[in-house]
């Protein structure tokens, strides 16, 4: 899989309102940024799978227009997005919420 297919794959699944992560099926690892090899054990045997858009978030950083943050999902990867809600913290259960900016959609972490 070319990386331009990777990217193309993650908008389409955003646009359909799903979280895309990579499967490595050689060592059977997660991983969320789009990279052609496994960065676990460097296979190239992967595939692109729907995630369950639930997870808590691992870190956070307040910032005058909101959170950002690192949230840890259900299937064990990790990802850097926006935090959405009344109580932001460290450990509190985010599910995937999906936004249009400037044209582009993206996910985003909406605070159960
Ligand atoms: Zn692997």
């Amino acid at each position: 899989m070319k990386i331009d297919e990777i990217y193309n794959e993650y908008d389409k699944m955003f646009v359909s309102n799903k979280m895309p992560f990579i499967k490595c099926k050689t060592c059977g690892r997660n991983y969320y940024y789009p990279r052609t090899v496994c960065p676990f054990c460097g296979g190239s045997n992967i595939e692109i799978v729907s995630a369950s858009g639930t997870g808590e978030i691992y870190s956070c950083t307040e910032f005058n227009h909101g959170f950002y943050g690192i949230i840890k999902f259900q299937e064990g990867f990790g990802a850097y997005m926006d935090i959405d809600g009344n109580s932001v913290s460290t450990g509190r259960k985010i599910r995937i919420k999906f936004k249009e900016i400037k044209g582009k959609v993206l996910p985003y972490a909406s605070v159960d």
